[in-house]
């Protein structure tokens, strides 16, 4: 039960993946009703297993790129449905274009059926490689839209338009959280991104693959302080009016991040370099001013403390995996 003994329901598009597995979690714990709506491209049955105990949790496995009519009514909707790891959202561009743009209309246009509060997960992806640091919500960003990226970056950057003419003709209250790179524990092991390739190479022993040089950056944010920003953003009266950056601002470069795996770790992996991607933005820190004072939210855990969780949780996964000794 909500505090005023109502139960909201919110549908989580994605529900199925790192951060909307954790979004289900969240939103049970805190007395809503939760349906996850995900077709397991990049999400799995595993992450959401836990969930099915609850009897305010039920999934329906579909596409958003398809429209579709929920039951019963919907108090809020989650987007967070779209492949987020480089190597996964280029495997069918298409198809992560397609959800982008399609899945968000679709989405859209079920929240203003159901007179529900919709949030965006965009990304710091919309600023491309950047040329302004940090980077504020009214930079316009610098992307290349016929890359190999963009897919997800101009697919995404549609999406935060559609939102906006949404929210402009009154039809639907639409709240954007710019996301950057967040990491912790259900990433999933093959995602091919930087945290969990790391933890995943220094707990096996093999080398660590750094793109580049390293001297690339990024600023991390550990998952739990991402939901509570996400949900804060859903539940926060006033309608922001504009996008808002949900990150942490303390900024590692990729090297920075391999020797604090190795050390956490307490590996004795090499480092292989490897050539740097096309248009790999060289450099990203979010200002989160207007997050600080619209949401009252900033982040809380170091990465010290966020890498220790995730390392025990691929620790733990390596362990399942591993086959017992007969006794
Ligand atoms: P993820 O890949 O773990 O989760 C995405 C989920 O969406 C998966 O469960 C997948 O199966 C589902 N999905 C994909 N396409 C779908 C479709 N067409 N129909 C239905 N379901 C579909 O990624 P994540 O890290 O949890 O990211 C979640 C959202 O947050 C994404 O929209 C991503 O763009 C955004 N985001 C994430 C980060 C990050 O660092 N994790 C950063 C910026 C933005
Ligand atoms: N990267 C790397 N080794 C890896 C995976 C990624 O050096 O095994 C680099 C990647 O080139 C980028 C940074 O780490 O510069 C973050 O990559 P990720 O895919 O996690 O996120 P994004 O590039 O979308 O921010």
């Amino acid at each position: 039960m909500m505090k005023n003994g109502k139960t909201k329901t919110a549908l989580v598009a994605g529900g199925a993946g790192f951060l909307g597995s954790h979004l289900c979690e969240t939103l049970l714990k805190n007395g809503y009703s939760v349906i996850c709506l995900d077709n397991f491209l990049t999400g799995t049955a595993g992450n959401i297993k836990e969930l099915y105990r609850d009897p305010h949790f039920s999934l329906i496995e579909h596409d958003v790129c398809k429209p579709l009519e929920p039951s019963g009514k919907l108090d809020f909707v989650y987007n967070l449905a779209c492949a987020a790891s480089p190597p996964h959202y280029q495997a069918d561009p298409v198809h992560t274009m397609r959800t982008c743009v399609l899945g968000t209309l679709n989405l859209l246009e079920i929240a203003e059926r159901h007179g529900a509060r919709f949030v965006q997960a965009s990304t710091s992806e919309v600023y491309g490689d950047p040329d302004q640091h940090p980077q504020r919500e009214d930079y316009a960003g610098h992307v290349n839209c016929t890359g190999r990226r963009a897919c997800y970056d101009e697919g995404k950057r549609a999406a935060e338009a559609l939102c906006f003419d949404f929210l402009r003709a009154k039809r639907v209250d639409v709240r954007v959280a710019r996301i950057f790179n967040t990491y912790g524990p259900r990433m999933h092991p093959n995602d091919g991104r930087i945290v969990s390739n790391l933890v995943v190479q220094a707990l096996s022993g093999r080398p660590l693959t750094i793109y580049g040089s390293g001297a690339q950056t990024r600023s991390f944010c550990y998952v739990s302080d991402l939901i509570t920003g996400l949900v804060r953003l859903a539940e926060v009266a006033e309608n922001p009016g504009a996008p808002i950056n949900v990150g942490n601002p303390s900024e590692f470069t990729i090297l920075e991040l391999a020797d604090l795996v190795l050390e956490l770790v307490g590996s004795e992996s090499r480092i292989q370099y490897m050539p740097l991607p096309e248009d790999d933005p060289r450099r990203r820190r979010p200002d989160i001013s207007r997050a600080h004072k619209l949401l009252e939210w900033s982040p809380t855990v170091p990465l010290r403390e966020g890498l220790q969780h995730t390392i025990a949780y691929f620790a733990s996964l390596a362990a399942e995996r591993r086959p017992r000794k007969s006794l």
